[in-house]
């Protein structure tokens, strides 16, 4: 191994790049977002400025309390803000209360919604038993008397309502003006259920249109962001499976919060809901509102490429991601703690964020790799049979390609001053 400081020569070929010019780190930023109201969801903030949550929803039997509340500490783990659990009987909605306490006695704190239908009782017993939220669609949980009774209970216990319309929801006489569900349509039906909800001054209120057609769930949500300030609740549902389920939400959802429009997004994926939490955060790093996200960049390779650079790129991420995931965490732990408390005092709008998010390039040749590799906080630009790494845009180290992964995992760990710098030694 060899060190090479700032300046130092280049005895393996890749050509010589220093400086700090044009460096590819990109920041948190929420400026340009649109204004919502804040509501306070258990601890944590959603609208008014604060960090974009991340929600996901357990696919346990809620009945089972620890197999529940083991998937709920596995998403908080992850990085999800808030889980939602089904509660299609009685017996679930008391398992809320076993669910919590089961998760206090782990030490870990998450805010959990009772996913209500049909049924009113499910609801006031879901926010007796401890429920944070409650997500229910109006159109399907009795008439104005029922939905009254529930929107009393969850003012009397401080519960936000999570007013959800989907396609198959729209009211009839709706649906028959605008001739199906259209985004027209659906936005309609969500103002009519957001009126009878807040009609008696309720006002603690998260509005989720859904639909499974991206381009409707978009126009839908455009056009409720212009006749309302309630917090905006973002997914594409019934997505599907496999990569296609996940670039459906990502073009649905990425494009959304672009526009400044979305204030918690849950990504709907069949299987796993992990697999939810990290395309949320790969969704929400890759709009600059993920405060910790640690990107990691890799060229595609071509005929110039001497090394095994997929396999290699592929190693730097699985480490890097473990690191990110501990940063991500923490950040978002302080930043929703900083909201709440700002809400508190009634500053919410002075909420800034702070973390700026942090590159790692993977490249693969002496062509292009050194250019790329020394924007980024940390790079590593590969020749034939020598890496050369690269440190805020100065070659600080060549060695053997056989060491790049250890060698910048070190870097990235020492760098961030992260508790995964046991990755790199290990
Ligand atoms: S960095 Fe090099 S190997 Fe990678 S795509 Fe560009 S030219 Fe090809």
């Amino acid at each position: 191994m060899n060190a090479v400081g700032q300046g130092g020569a280049d005895r393996e070929g890749v050509p010589e790049v220093s400086g700090t010019e044009g460096r590819i780190g990109r920041y948190y930023t929420l400026p340009g977002r649109r204004p919502t109201r804040t509501v306070m969801c258990g601890g944590i903030p959603v609208g008014g400025g604060a960090p974009v949550s991340i929600q996901s929803m357990t696919n346990t039997d809620t009945r089972d309390v620890k197999a529940t509340a083991s998937q709920v500490a596995a998403l908080a783990a992850a990085g999800c803000d808030i889980v939602r659990c089904a509660v299609p009987d009685e017996s679930a909605a008391v398992a809320l209360k076993g669910i919590r306490a089961e998760l206090a006695a782990r030490g870990v704190r998450v805010p959990l919604v009772a996913d209500i239908h049909f049924d009113h009782r499910l609801a006031i017993a879901a926010i007796e038993n401890g429920a944070d939220k409650i997500r229910i669609n109006p159109g399907n949980i009795g008439g104005d008397d029922r939905l009254r009774a529930v929107v009393e209970r969850a003012r009397a216990a401080g519960v936000p309502i999570r007013v959800g319309v989907n396609g198959g929801s729209i009211e009839k006489d709706i649906a028959a003006e605008y001739g199906g569900p259209t985004a027209e349509a659906l936005a309609e039906s969500a103002l009519r259920n957001i009126d009878r909800v807040a009609s008696g001054g309720f006002e603690d209120i998260v509005v989720s249109v859904k639909s499974s057609d991206v381009r409707v769930c978009g126009e839908t949500l455009h056009l409720l962001s212009e006749r309302t300030d309630f917090p905006l609740h973002l997914g594409v549902t019934e997505a599907g499976v496999g990569d296609r389920a996940l670039v459906k939400s990502a073009v649905g959802i990425g494009a959304l919060l672009e526009d400044g429009i979305g204030d918690t997004i849950r990504v709907s994926l069949t299987g796993d809901p992990l697999r939810e939490i990290y395309s949320a955060r790969d969704i929400l790093a890759s709009v600059g509102l993920l405060p910790g996200a640690i990107d990691v960049i890799s060229c595609p390779t071509c005929g110039r490429c001497k090394i095994d650079l997929p396999r290699i790129a592929e190693a730097v991420w699985e480490a890097v991601s473990e690191i990110e995931t501990e940063r991500v965490v923490a950040e978002r732990r302080e930043s929703f703690a900083e909201c709440a408390e700002l809400y508190r005092r009634d500053k919410a709008r002075e909420y800034r964020p702070g973390q700026e998010s942090f590159t790692v390039a993977v490249m693969g040749c002496a062509v292009n790799g050194p250019g790329e590799a020394s924007r980024a906080d940390i790079g590593v630009a590969c020749g034939n049979g020598v890496a050369v790494l690269f440190k805020e845009g100065v070659k600080i180290a060549t060695f053997a390609d056989s060491d790049i992964v250890p060698r910048l995992i070190a870097e990235v760990s020492d760098t961030l001053g992260s508790p995964g710098g046991s990755i790199a030694s290990s």
